[in-house]
């Protein structure tokens, strides 16, 4: 079957593909480069501020249709592109990759703009990112402050979470687990005494030990017993502790979804005070009162009327109607999932009803921004207009369009050597010593 026409016809057209990758990965880091250049402008000027986006990486992940994490990659290049003009101009050359000038403009010392230049030019991302952990760093002893994280990950059948915590802070989740483990054993064994030989058997495992496992499940010496729930693991207490704190959250707050502000409003003069605190700009006014969890006292004459509260309360078919219509903040480009509110197109003060047709999610940013005079979003749901602070209409799609201009006119690049890095062989950056200053 594999003839040696068919096998030199295949690497013959390998070749022709390879060239023409190496013809268009030269143009396409050149058009990187002019994207960095551009993205250094927009935020180096400041003038990013009216589009309502929430940063440089949202607003360039949003014009040009690229993921987040891309979008990062090009504004750490431009970040620091006046501190690397050798790398920045091997890039704009077609020479350098986007990713490898990123990588260098992420970690790399200040002054190793020549020394990365030459590396780069035969080393590939991975093998720069060698070079520059192992550029000798001040304070080498200082351990740095590992970052607190929940990191999740959805498998088929489970979530597996992992959590990163300081030790302060692991030792207060520790001390949770171990109390309500503690409480959940206490009423296991209150409803099974008799049971002993389980529990000595775990406590004899050492407690749970660095993996927090929910295997040993209510065995004992004639198999698994189905009547017996299974004995505490540190999975329930756990989960003892999640609902213990959602349980205190919805006594304290049987309505809200995330805040209980309390506003007192004068319904006349259309006065507002904090519960207890201070009175409200009419910006404030409106952003807090458009949260329909908002908690409203209306008064007349400083006497209280009644609470304002049917009228605006969204049920939780109501919210669960609205997160099923828009997902994510409405806002063109945000994409925001987590801790919207839902916003009323025509405020309520303004006689808006609490309706789906008058509702949309927005991220608490979008919401501010909106109430502060940012953004305009007006209805109808179903065809919203959301401008930025110029009043020119946020399309949610990105710039893309067919080029007009010929593609740039670069050397192919064939991209590093892809040799093992011999790294025995490696001088390291050397950072310059501060200028010594005479006494
Ligand atoms: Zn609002
Ligand atoms: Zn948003």
């Amino acid at each position: 079957m594999s003839s040696a026409t068919t096998s030199l016809s295949s690497k013959e057209r390998l070749d022709v593909l390879f060239s023409e990758m190496e013809e268009l990965a030269g143009q396409r880091n050149a058009i990187d480069s002019r994207l960095v250049e551009i993205a250094a402008e927009i935020e180096g000027d400041g003038i990013w501020g009216a589009t309502g986006c929430r940063s440089v990486p949202a607003l360039v992940a949003w014009k040009l249709g690229i993921s987040p994490h891309n979008a990062e990659t090009i504004v750490t290049a431009a970040r620091r592109l006046e501190e690397f003009p050798r790398c920045a101009a091997m890039m704009r050359e077609g020479q350098l990759s986007l990713d490898q000038v990123a990588v260098i403009a992420e970690r790399a010392g200040t002054g190793s703009d020549e020394h990365y230049a030459q590396l780069a030019s035969v080393a590939t991302v991975t093998q720069l990112r060698m070079a520059i952990k192992l550029e000798p760093r001040p304070k080498p002893d200082r351990k740095p402050e590992p970052e607190r994280s929940v990191r999740k990950t959805v498998g088929e059948t489970h979530t597996t979470y992992r959590i990163t915590l300081p030790k302060v802070e692991a030792a207060k989740l520790d001390a949770a687990l171990d109390s309500h483990r503690d409480a959940l054993v206490a009423a296991w064994k209150r409803d099974h005494d008799g049971d002993t030989d389980i529990e000595s058997d775990i406590n004899a495992g050492g407690g749970y030990g660095e993996v927090y496992g929910g295997a040993r499940h209510g065995e004992n010496s004639d198999g698994p017993s189905v009547q017996v729930p299974p004995f505490p693991t540190t999975t329930d207490a756990l989960m003892s502790v999640v609902e213990a704190g959602w349980d205190t959250d919805v006594a304290r707050r049987p309505h809200g979804q995330h805040t209980t502000v309390i506003v007192h409003l004068d319904v006349e003069n259309r006065n507002a005070a904090l519960h207890l605190g201070s009175f409200l700009s009419e910006e404030d006014r409106r952003y807090l009162m458009c949260e329909a969890d908002c908690e409203i006292w209306l008064e007349r004459h400083g006497q209280v009327i009644g609470s304002g509260r049917a009228t605006r309360q969204i049920s939780r078919r109501l919210r669960r109607a609205l997160e099923h219509r828009d997902r994510c903040c409405v806002v063109p480009g945000c994409g925001a999932t987590r801790g919207l509110h839902a916003h009323h197109i025509r405020h309520w003060e303004d006689g808006g009803a609490t309706e789906l047709d008058n509702l949309v999610l927005l991220c608490p940013f979008h919401h501010r921004l909106h109430h502060s005079g940012g953004i305009t979003i007006t209805g109808p749901v179903g065809n919203l207009v959301v401008t930025d602070a110029g009043g020119k209409p946020l399309n949610p799609g990105s710039l893309a369009r067919p080029p007009t201009q010929p593609r740039p006119s670069v050397k192919p690049c064939r991209g590093p050597l892809g040799e093992r890095a011999e790294w025995w062989w490696y001088t390291p950056f050397e950072p310059q010593p501060p200028p010594e200053i005479p006494n």
